[in-house]
Formats: structure tokens, sequence, C-alpha cells
């Protein structure tokens, strides 16, 4: 899990209106972005972070006439993820107003030279993982140079190897799910796995069924014609011990009538007991645990939070970078 700095870390100013929050049903993925300063001068302590953030929100607001700093989190090289108009909200950092409708703004604090630490790639996939809680359909992750028409060199050739490799590509474990997710998929699992318990019993019982008939059968069977053969043989040897002069003109008597064959048709006498109906599983998540940040189940963003959108949003078509080397 990624712990946000608030954007009082950074002191950052309020947001002059703003572009509102993004629609779920229309995001692709999330674009990498680095400053783009052109300076070597690394941006490391979170002083220096804070100072450059607030430098480039200046920059965007007062010299770019944007809303606010125009993406959505930072992550530095420390591992710190900062807030800047959060993850549900709309950037304006991509190109254009149609990528910022498809597309979130992850910025890199990294500078020209500089590989990503491992911090760096750790926090960035949690906060990818965050962003795909927010936007499911949104899994892409994009090298800034790959969306934007005209062409950039955002975020510089160290991220956009580290995008290609998949560093900031959440982990099975990484990408987890909120309470909420995972009592609903619980609750699948368990009345899945009971409804294949009851289906097994069922079958057994059935196959089982036919086993103990055949065999019930098949005893009768054997019993019957044992039963004769007894008989036979006990009469036959009766025969043997007569006299060679008894008389012959009375026949035998007859073997004893082995009775009639056995009903396959009939009933076994051995039943087996009707399963047991199993209790059926409630899988209506709880409302108790969802998790209050969590995305509305329609998809939509809560209505409070939604910032009205001012007429002539000045960021679509612009490009942030290069921003301003910070000042220190
Ligand atoms: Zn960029």
């Amino acid at each position: 899990m990624v712990t946000y700095l608030p954007r009082s870390a950074w002191n950052a100013r309020p947001p002059n209106g703003g572009p509102g929050n993004l629609t779920v049903s229309r995001v692709q993925g999330a674009v990498i972005h680095w400053p783009g300063t052109g300076s070597t001068s690394v941006i490391h302590s979170k002083a220096a972070v804070a100072s450059a953030l607030r430098g480039w929100q200046n920059f965007h607001m007062d010299d770019r006439g944007w809303s606010d700093i125009a993406y959505q989190i930072a992550v530095d090289q420390a591992g710190r993820a900062w807030t800047l108009r959060g993850l549900r909200t709309q950037s304006g950092a991509n190109g254009n107003n149609d990528l910022n409708e498809r597309y979130g703004a992850i910025l890199l604090v990294l500078v020209t030279g500089e590989q990503p630490t491992a911090a760096m790639k750790a926090t960035t996939r949690g906060v990818i993982a965050d962003f795909r809680r927010f936007f499911p359909r949104g899994t892409a992750i994009r090298p800034h140079s790959a969306v934007r028409p005209d062409g950039t060199d955002c975020p510089g050739p160290a991220a956009r190897a580290a995008i290609a490799r998949g560093d900031f590509t959440p982990t099975s474990s990484e990408d987890d799910m909120t309470p909420a997710q995972m009592q609903e998929l619980k609750n699948f699992i368990e009345a899945r796995s009971q409804a294949y318990a009851l289906w097994v019993h069922r079958q057994l019982r059935t196959d089982l069924s036919a086993v103990v008939k055949a065999y019930a059968l098949d005893i009768k069977n054997y019993e019957r014609q044992t039963d004769a053969a007894d008989a036979q043989r006990a009469a036959a040897a009766v025969w043997a011990t007569a006299p060679d002069n008894f008389p012959t003109n009375t026949e035998p008597k007859p073997a004893p009538d082995p009775g009639p064959e056995p009903d396959p048709s009939a009933e076994p006498y051995l039943l087996l007991p009707e399963p047991e109906e199993l209790p059926t599983v409630d899988t209506t998540p709880d409302a108790s645990l969802a998790d209050g940040s969590a995305p509305a189940a329609d998809g939509s963003a809560p209505a409070a939070s939604a910032d009205p959108e001012p007429a002539g949003q000045p960021e679509s078509g612009s490009d942030p970078e290069p921003n301003p080397s910070p000042q220190q």
C-alpha cells in the first residue's frame, strides 16, 4: 500500500477550478512523465522535492494559466508519493484534452542522466495499482513520448526503458484488492466450492446406487444358481448310492425350481440417503467493508468531490514540459 503525502506536504496552492474527475469508462491507462528540466542537478531530499513541486505548480498556474500543477501524483527517488491533483482528477499533462481524458499522469521526479531507484519503481507500481482500482480498464502504462502526437522526449530514456522492462507494472501482490473486493471473491469461491461439493455428492450417489443395484442383482442370481446346483448335486449323490438293481422306472426327482429371475428394474434393497441441502452463501459485498475511497459501483465519481469545470479550460493541447529547473 502506498502512503501519499498530502498537498500540504509541499505547501500547495489551492487549485483554480479544474477539469474535474476522470470518467471511469474512458480511462485506458497511466502516462509516465518526468520534469524535463534539462538539468542534471538531482532532486532527492524531501525539502528539495517539495520546493520543486511548488515551483512547477507556480509555473503551470501562473505562466501557463492552468488550474493546478499538471500531474496527478509525483513519485521521487526515495519512494515518496506526493498528492498533486490526485489519481481521480483529470490531468493537464498529456498533451491534449483527449489524451488527458484517456490517461492519468504520473510524474517521476527524475533528472537527466538519472536511473529510477528501486524505491521509485516500487512506489510507482503501487501508485499504478491504486490507479487501476479507480479505473479497472486503465491498465496501460505508457511513456508520454508514446502518446503525444507532436513528439516529446518525456519521460527520458531511463524511464522509457524501465517501462519497457515492466519495472512499473504492478506485481500480483501489489495489484491487491480492496477489503470489499476480497470479501466478494471469497464469497464467490465459497459458493462455487459448495455447489461443486453438492454436485459431486449427487453424482456419486447416482453412480453408487447403480453399482449397489447391479451388485444386489448379481447376489440374487448367484444364490439362485448355487441353490439349484446344490440341489442337483445332492440328488446325484443320492442316486449314486443306489443299488445296481434299484428300480429305474422312476425318474429322479427333478431339481427344485430355482424360482423366478430377479427383476433387474426392482429397487435395490440398499438405498443411500438424500444429500443434505448445503447453506447458500450471500455474495453481496459487505457494505461495512467497502473502502471509502474506492470508486462507486456504477463507475461514477461521487458528486460531492467533482469539481465544476470552468469554461475555457486552457490545458487542452498544451504540454507542461519542459518545466523550469526548481529554485532551491
Ligand atoms: Zn510528459
